[in-house]
């Protein structure tokens, strides 16, 4: 029989990204409107095992929805691998009385939320916040809208001073395991050619191709290629100069600022939704799922299924990207 829940944790773990605070926010004045106490655990669950819990009321998380970054902090935590640390963090829990926990993480947040709650007892619900949008179960996940539309801006203007100079870019964004900020802002932004992880890149057919551009004098190309992709854009760029020594080359690693910002209105949507479902989830007695979204429906998935979603890029995509940028 599950115990009826009346304080709850909300914390931020691992990698940070867009639309946390959203998310928080949302936690916080459900909780409150349900009549639970909620507590913000400050960077992730190094405040669990370093007891650095605050009590939130609906004005800590007045102006904050459109605010990147998330005000709880985010944090790798390597005391919570072992037993004795998740003992310490329960002892804290316990003593504020804290009786359910909300998690916003990636996969690895999750892992730790789902071992966490199989030794104590100590419902967790996990909603997915990673730029990387690569967690099986959501179409969805916090974050990634604002991080893709903020590489498609950047393209943009990096497409601008290569026009100008009649240049090839080679443009790094983020994404170690996972293609699909490459792949959504590549198709955005026309690029010429994008590689991913998840594909196999056939390097000579992309050098052919810059080869055969090269005749026909279309010198303004841009490639975006995930950071995960073989080497990155660095590797790619030598080996361009290389082969097609005619192309005047030049790299543009866009980095960290795909992770902050103020989040899009998609995820600020996505991130309020979420949050609140978080809070009924606990309510209702639910434990040990993360909240996803699947055709626009809520879905609640275990949190031991968590795992990265790698994805199967349709050839129709790869198709569209060639034929549109010859
Ligand atoms: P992300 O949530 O972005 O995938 P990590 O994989 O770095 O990030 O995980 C974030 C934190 O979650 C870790 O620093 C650790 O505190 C906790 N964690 C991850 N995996 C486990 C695990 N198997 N057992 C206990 N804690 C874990």
């Amino acid at each position: 029989m599950t115990k009826k829940v009346t304080k709850i944790g909300v914390l931020c773990s691992g990698g940070d990204s867009p639309g946390m605070n959203a998310a928080i926010r949302a936690v916080v004045r459900t909780g409150i409107y349900h009549g639970l106490e909620v507590y913000g655990v400050m960077r992730g669950y190094s405040g669990m095992v370093e007891d650095d819990i605050v009590k939130m009321e609906s004005r800590s998380v007045a102006n904050i929805i459109q605010r990147g970054g998330t005000i709880l902090k985010t944090a790798r935590c390597k005391e919570f691998y072992t037993p004795e640390g998740r003992q310490i963090a329960y002892n804290n829990l316990k003593k504020k009385g804290i009786n359910g926990l909300v998690v916003l993480g990636g996969d690895g947040s999750f892992k730790g939320a789902q071992t966490f709650s199989n030794e104590f007892d100590i419902p967790c619900i996990g909603l997915p916040g990673t730029i990387d949008k690569d967690i099986a179960g959501t179409e969805f996940t916090i974050g990634f809208d604002t991080a893709v539309n903020t590489a498609v801006e950047a393209i943009d203007k990096i497409r601008d001073t290569a026009d100008a100079h009649d240049r090839l870019f080679i443009i790094e964004v983020m994404g170690r395991d996972a293609g699909y900020i490459a792949l959504h802002s590549g198709i955005a932004t026309g690029a010429e050619n994008i590689l991913i992880p998840e594909k196999k890149t056939d390097i000579d057919r992309v050098i052919k191709s810059l080869q055969e551009k090269e005749k026909r004098k279309k010198l303004v190309n841009l490639i975006v290629v995930a950071e995960g992709e073989d080497g990155g854009a660095d590797q790619l760029a030598k080996t361009i100069k290389e082969k097609v020594p005619g192309l005047e080359t030049r790299v543009c690693i866009l980095g960290h600022i795909q992770r902050g910002g103020s989040p899009t209105c998609m995820d600020r949507l996505i991130a309020s939704r979420m949050g609140y479902h978080a809070v009924e989830c606990l309510i209702e007695g639910r434990h040990n799922v993360f909240v996803g979204i699947v055709n626009n429906r809520i879905n609640y998935i275990p949190l031991n299924e968590a795992v990265k979603k790698k994805q199967r890029i349709s050839d129709e995509w790869m198709d569209i990207v060639r034929i549109l940028s010859t």
